[in-house]
């Protein structure tokens, strides 16, 4: 079937979700931020390898062989779509957040961590065990890289460095300056990881190009969702660590010693860290997401997103009381990723209304990025369960937010039911 099916297009466009009124209409997916629609193409081809579905890396089976093909193939797949140097690795993980925590957990002894307070806690997290420094919210991409360099140049220039970076926001959509960033760190002979998960969908990586060190990003936000993510980059932090998982297929070889112990050989692969059986349908959905992307180019989604976040930003600065959120001002470039707040509305009910009056799905809260979504609002910490925050008065200050995102398959109807429905 995929040949017939345009590269982007995506699944449950017609699926019919029940109002509070009784009625029924077809739902308007704008949450691609948390999790994107499936492409056709890629279920199309998850149902058409399904039948020869095998063991990766452990049958000497036809299908077996046939699955770990497959398997391998995706990673060569994935190595082109990030357009990946000689030498670079592309490690299957679950997700992104899984892939940022193996990244932490192979970081050589003393290494030094520079964040951003802005980060999603997928990249603000996992590098706790390290000597981390925390940056404050720039308001200009330039000033983020006059603070990563200011912060650089204060470290110990003799121990290994990283710096994480999100490459496009899950909050704001706003676009980080990935190559300044990465100037910056290689010039203090730091090294960077680019948290792709919102980029990825929209933008081509090109881990070349970016001069990044690793990117990372998630299969269930580029239109593949069957539980795996990418760790793509550099090898040696990757080979020289203890794997992430013991276990089978991490080890090339066991033995029992003399005085009753166990010695292994880790494999110096990406295999090094996908211990276990590997989820081939998973990976295979990625490189199929990856192909299809690949064969439509990125121009056209980008033009056709582009417009739609013209549109919905025009709509809403329409609405006097809708407060849309930004860290580098309304010129930023940005992705389809757009948060606001109502003035005299708790943001969970309004998202819970587009729902049930609408059939339009968003997200409300502080969208797993507390600190960045607090400075927006310019709110303090309060007790856990601050996401379900008591009704707001009008002038008062949100405790949380609302986010709507698309991308490709989005039709103009559930931008116009969306903008209908606030305005
Ligand atoms: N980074 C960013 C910028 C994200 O938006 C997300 C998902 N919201 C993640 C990391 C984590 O992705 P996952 O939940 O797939 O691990």
């Amino acid at each position: 079937g995929s040949v017939a099916t345009a590269p982007l297009e995506v699944l449950g466009r017609d699926v019919r979700v029940p109002l509070v009124t009784g009625g029924e209409v077809t739902y308007a997916a704008l949450d691609y931020a948390a999790s994107a629609p499936a492409l056709q193409r890629v279920w199309d081809d998850v149902a058409a390898y399904a039948p020869y579905y095998g063991s990766v890396h452990r049958g000497a089976g036809y299908l077996s062989q046939l699955s770990t093909d497959l398997f391998e193939q995706s990673r060569a797949t994935v190595a082109d779509f990030l357009g990946c140097r000689e030498g670079d690795q592309v490690v299957f993980t679950r997700s992104t957040t899984d892939s940022l925590n193996l990244l932490a957990s192979v970081l050589p002894a003393g290494t030094q961590v520079f964040v951003f307070e802005t980060e999603h806690h997928a990249s603000l997290l996992p590098w706790r065990d390290a000597r981390v420094t925390y940056l404050t919210a720039p308001r200009t991409p330039e000033q983020a890289v006059a603070s990563l360099e200011a912060a650089l140049a204060q470290r110990d220039p003799y121990g290994p460095a990283l710096v994480c970076v999100t490459g496009a926001s899950n909050v704001t959509g706003e676009l980080w300056p990935v190559r300044e960033l990465a100037d910056a760190a290689h010039a203090h002979g730091a090294r960077i990881v680019l948290d792709a998960a919102q980029l990825a969908p929209h933008h081509p990586v090109d881990i070349a190009e970016l001069d990044v060190d690793w990117v990372a990003f998630s299969g269930h936000k580029l239109y593949a969702p069957f539980g795996s993510g990418v760790l793509a980059g550099r090898a040696d932090w990757l080979q020289e660590a203890e794997p992430y998982l013991a276990g089978g297929g991490a080890s090339r070889k066991v033995a029992r010693r003399a005085d009753g112990g166990v010695d292994v050989e880790w494999h110096s692969t990406a295999a090094r860290h996908e211990a276990g059986s590997p989820n081939v349908i998973g990976v295979y959905s990625i490189a199929s997401a990856c192909r299809a992307l690949t064969e439509a180019g990125f121009d056209s989604l980008v033009e056709r997103e582009q417009g739609l976040v013209t549109r919905v930003r025009a709509g809403l600065a329409g609405v006097p009381q809708v407060r849309v959120l930004s860290l580098f001002g309304d010129d930023a470039p940005r992705v389809g990723v757009i948060s606001f707040v109502v003035d005299g509305w708790n943001s969970s009910h309004f998202a819970a209304a587009l729902s049930a009056e609408y059939g339009i799905g968003v997200r409300d809260g502080l969208f797993c990025a507390h600190p960045l979504v607090r400075t927006l609002l310019g709110s303090e910490p309060t007790e856990p369960g601050e996401c379900g925050s008591p009704e707001t008065e009008p002038g008062e200050k949100s405790l949380n937010a609302i986010r709507v995102s698309f991308g490709a398959g989005t039709p103009d109807e559930h931008v116009d039911r969306f903008l209908g429905a606030v305005t």
